[in-house]
């Protein structure tokens, strides 16, 4: 199988092997030096001194408690949406009672750091800032740094989903000053889904200390105290732990700067595959992911009828469009544990496939976006 979504994503077999080892005591020493270990690793991959806090839970958890553990019901936040992920975000900060201000982009393109700049002027009463880095239901990247230096320059709290992008695409969280970090363990990380990272900056600490949005499970104050401990608040998931061990041993192997080449290398790889079919991409090349590449299917070709036909005759597992963009993509995911060659196993398998859904690449117009 070659099964190529943005998350969950591969993983080597000496991670999965990791998972069948027997269960521990959570609050012993064997699994508190392993939280230790991991803890610190993280920091090292999300590029930060401040606090790396893993809870069991998916990436939208981590959402949950960014939002929770930062603001009040009634303050004020920019939600920055470009996607689907965006439009989540801004969400969950609803739900909880956060006075959540929209700024939109189109899905396919990237946030423009102008706009983010005209509304942080215009809204002087804003708490924080939410932005998706890797918008992974468009496979646009926003620039970050840039966006990041704007919010700074506003002095509000920055919180990022950087659930696709952290480890494999650059992100250095202190440097950019991005208060609240947040990834998942299923995506770029080669590790089976159930943990979700969470960084947080002195200056989210101190707006914890004021947060009333209600929080139980996520309560991050509770997880730092008992971290001292090298404990997590609740049982946490022992055999997603064992794997990330294993995982981010050969991530340290690896070394970051090579696993943000390779991802670089790869995605290229990926989109000059499919413009080389004659296919068009739904990102601009500047603002394109490494992480997960979106592809028009062509005029006459259902994506949906491409995708059983590549998971039935090639074992290639491509995800979908996500909401309006269902009946017009599909989605290439490239992160974690890949090479060029999975990817040119794709490429093959949609020139052989795509001729016999009717395609005809000198004859058929490919939609505009
Ligand atoms: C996958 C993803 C999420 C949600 O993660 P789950 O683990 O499915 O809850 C959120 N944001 C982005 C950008 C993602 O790629």
């Amino acid at each position: 199988m070659n099964l190529r979504i943005p998350g969950p994503t591969p993983v080597p077999e000496s991670v999965l092997q990791a998972m069948t080892k027997q269960m521990v005591n959570h609050r012993g020493k064997e699994f508190g030096e392993l939280v230790q270990k991991i803890t610190e690793r993280l920091q090292g991959f999300f590029q930060t001194k401040g606090d790396v806090l893993i809870l069991t839970a998916s990436g939208t958890g981590s959402m949950e408690a960014a939002v929770t553990n930062t603001l009040s019901p009634g303050d004020e936040v920019l939600a920055i949406t470009n996607g689907s992920f965006g439009d989540r975000f801004a969400k969950i900060a609803e739900v909880f009672g956060a006075k959540v201000n929209h700024l939109s982009f189109e899905w396919g393109q990237p946030v423009d750091p102008d706009a983010v700049r005209r509304a942080l002027a215009a809204h002087p009463r804003l708490k924080a800032v939410l932005l998706v880095h890797n918008e992974t239901s468009t496979g646009v990247t926003n620039d970050l740094k840039a966006i990041a230096a704007i919010v700074r320059q506003h002095d509000k709290l920055f919180l990022v989903d950087a659930i696709s992008s952290i480890g494999c695409i650059p992100l250095p969280t202190d440097e950019w000053g991005c208060d609240v970090v947040l990834s998942g363990s299923q995506k770029g990380w080669m590790c089976p889904p159930g943990l979700a990272f969470v960084s947080f900056s002195q200056r989210a600490w101190a707006a914890n200390k004021t947060a009333r949005m209600p929080r139980f499970y996520f309560d991050l104050g509770r997880a730092k105290t008992i971290l001292q401990k090298q404990q997590t608040p609740w049982t946490p998931a022992v055999s997603t732990f064992y794997a990330l061990g294993v995982s981010l041993e050969l991530m340290a192997q690896e070394g970051l700067e090579n696993i943000h080449q390779r991802h670089a290398r790869v995605a290229r790889r990926a989109r000059e595959g499919v413009r080389s079919l004659g296919l068009k991409l739904l990102a601009p090349e500047s603002c394109a992911s490494n992480t997960v590449t979106a592809v028009y299917a062509p005029s006459g070709v259902d994506p949906l009828t491409l995708r059983r036909t590549l998971l039935a005759e090639y074992k290639i597992d491509l995800a979908e469009g996500q909401e309006k963009l269902a009946d017009k993509i599909f989605r290439i995911g490239h992160l974690g544990f890949v090479t060029e060659a999975d990817i040119d196993k794709v490429t093959a398998a949609l020139r052989e496939a795509l001729p016999r859904l009717g395609y005809r690449p000198a004859a058929s117009a490919v939609p505009k976006s």
